[in-house]
């Protein structure tokens, strides 16, 4: 995993010297994110007994991730300073150009908090679906499943995410994520 420091590639004339991830580490920065999403889609699967509508809650839960992903690339990551540069940690930055044009970070604020509530339920589902399984049938695979997808994404998940890519952000102080997530991953802002 290759991380160089550059001036020269970014969105952000006001910051000298951001972070440059290579595609290795993008994949790596990727991995929370494509693990809460197989965990829970294994929770509503293991969670139905793999019935028919299991499965298709399964799928749906799948597919819901993946177009979370496309709508804040669509929606948010154009009013980033890390739009289609490579000191964005985790790559949407550059899909995110393939999409729609630059667009003014002033509003990046604003449009985080606009859509960010968008992809928040995938973090719920799994729970509000297999802990009443786990309570009135009880099954160790689907508790194991449970804990761990619990720890990917409400532990693991923004630790990764405040530690590095946020931590050398230029919207820190105006992000609302790490606004919530920055005090228990020890950052300053
Ligand atoms: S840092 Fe976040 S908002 Fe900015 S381009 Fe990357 S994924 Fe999008």
């Amino acid at each position: 995993m290759n991380m160089k420091v550059s001036s020269n590639n970014t969105n952000n004339e006001s910051c000298p010297t951001m972070r440059e991830y290579s595609s290795a580490q993008e994949l790596v920065n990727n991995i929370p994110y494509m693990a809460m999403m197989v965990l829970g889609t294994a929770v509503l699967a293991v969670g139905f007994r793999n019935s028919t509508w299991g499965l298709i809650a399964a799928a749906a839960y799948l597919a819901y991730g993946a177009a979370g992903a496309f709508w804040i690339m669509i929606f948010v990551c154009p009013y980033c300073r890390y739009w289609n540069s490579k000191s964005c940690p985790c790559g949407y930055g550059r899909i995110a150009a393939k999409f729609r044009e630059k667009s003014p970070a002033e509003c990046f604020d604003e449009k985080f908090k606009k859509h960010i509530p968008v992809i928040v339920p995938l973090w719920f589902i799994p729970l509000l679906a297999g802990l009443p399984v786990v309570i009135y049938s009880f099954s160790w695979m689907l508790l194991v499943l449970l804990v761990i997808f619990a720890l990917d994404a409400f532990v693991i998940l923004p630790l990764i995410s405040t530690k590095h890519g946020c931590k050398e952000c230029p919207q820190k102080d105006m992000c609302p994520w790490i606004k919530l997530t920055g005090k228990s991953a020890g950052l300053t802002v």
